[in-house]
């Protein structure tokens, strides 16, 4: 039996996308061949690869704006170094709000200099900091917009006169901003769009071409964006699957209707969080995060009860990530509202029996 997936990343995907994938592994579209065996040169993958950039700004209404989708390879890690080498001249801003943020700042250090606009570092990234005004001399600001180890959110973001580039891994796709705010977005695709082998950077080519080091073919976004996504081979079977699921979206209305069902199920469990005694939140209120729901038990010792109820109830991947324990359950676009449900009843039935 299918069970409830939390996983926070590789990610729960829709089972109708998971079946074509399948099917195009055996056969693609019936032209006897495996998608996975043909050259990625070839029509039917082009094609695949076109309509997946261009869906990717249709669905976040940037298209005709300036904007070039890649799908590029080396996870959403390559891309804090692939931002550091193209934009970074002497000095960026980065706003420090959880771990991948602050693996980013690591990163851009190799660079140049790094200016923490703000850090909520020594309260364990338990919310957003405050920022108070972002010089214009940066170079640009990095932002990570949710935190997917401690589960914050940021719900608004700055007005900025330098390019303002964006973490999206965990949340993009997921409700409605005005994404034109961005200069710069990456995501990698097995958050809250498609399997690991991808992500998907958006960058505004106004920004690009700037900085005066010598940039290596493979890390520049002008020579990706010249040569449409295929400098080099393509992540294919991640690319075509992140396709699927972005078709699954756009059928079903798009970012309203996910909005819509990602906010009903953060209310289910974040109410029942406040609710039931025996379990407390760990990021602060104002700054919850939709997609992935931090907590702990306020009672260690149900923790063995707790956890053999989950499990018996078919529910996976709620284990806190390793850095900070207790439990995560990272409710992305594809998971039904039932599967959140059933976690509640779990939590409620916890506090019966207690
Ligand atoms: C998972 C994650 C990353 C790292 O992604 P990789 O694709 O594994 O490199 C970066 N940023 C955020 C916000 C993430 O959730």
């Amino acid at each position: 039996m299918k069970k409830h997936n939390f996983s926070a990343g590789p990610c729960i995907l829709p089972q109708e996308v998971l079946l074509k994938a399948s099917e195009a592994v055996q056969d693609f579209n019936g032209c006897g061949l495996s998608l996975i065996e043909m050259s990625h040169r070839s029509k039917e993958f082009v094609d695949i690869m076109e309509n997946a950039r261009a869906l990717a700004l249709e669905i976040l209404n940037l298209e005709g704006k300036g904007y070039k989708a890649l799908f590029l390879t080396g996870g959403a890690s390559m891309e804090f170094v692939r931002v550091a080498y193209n934009l970074l001249e002497t000095k960026a801003g980065y706003l420090n709000t959880g771990t991948w943020s602050n693996n980013a700042i690591k990163e851009a250090k190799l660079f140049g200099e790094v200016v923490e606009v703000a850090s909520s570092k020594n309260e364990g990234f338990n919310h957003i900091p405050k920022m108070f005004g972002v010089a214009n001399d940066l170079d640009y600001l990095h932002i990570t917009s949710n935190n997917t180890i401690h589960g914050t959110q940021m719900k608004s973001f700055p007005k900025v006169n330098i390019p303002l580039v964006c973490d999206m891994s965990s949340d993009i796709f997921s409700k409605q901003l005005d994404f034109s705010q961005f200069d710069l977005i990456y995501a990698g695709a097995q958050k809250n769009m498609g399997p690991s082998g991808t992500q998907l950077v958006i960058v505004k080519e106004d920004i690009l071409g700037k900085v005066t080091r010598k940039i290596p073919s493979i890390l520049d976004y002008q020579v990706q964006i010249a040569k449409d996504s295929m400098f080099n081979t393509p992540a294919v079977f991640p690319v075509y699957t992140t396709m699927l699921n972005l078709e699954w979206l756009k059928d079903l209305g798009g970012i309203p209707v996910i909005e819509e069902l990602n906010n009903k199920k953060a209310q289910l469990l974040y109410s029942e969080i406040d609710l039931n005694p025996l379990f407390k939140g760990y990021a602060k209120e104002e700054d919850r995060s939709t997609m992935n729901a931090t907590f702990t038990l306020t009672d260690e010792k149900l923790k063995d009860t707790f956890d053999a109820m989950w499990k018996e109830a078919g529910i996976s991947g709620i284990n806190g990530h390793r850095s900070i324990g207790g439990y995560r359950a990272s409710m992305y676009n594809a998971m039904p509202l039932e599967s959140v449900g059933v976690l509640v009843d779990v939590m409620s039935e916890l506090e019966r029996k207690a």
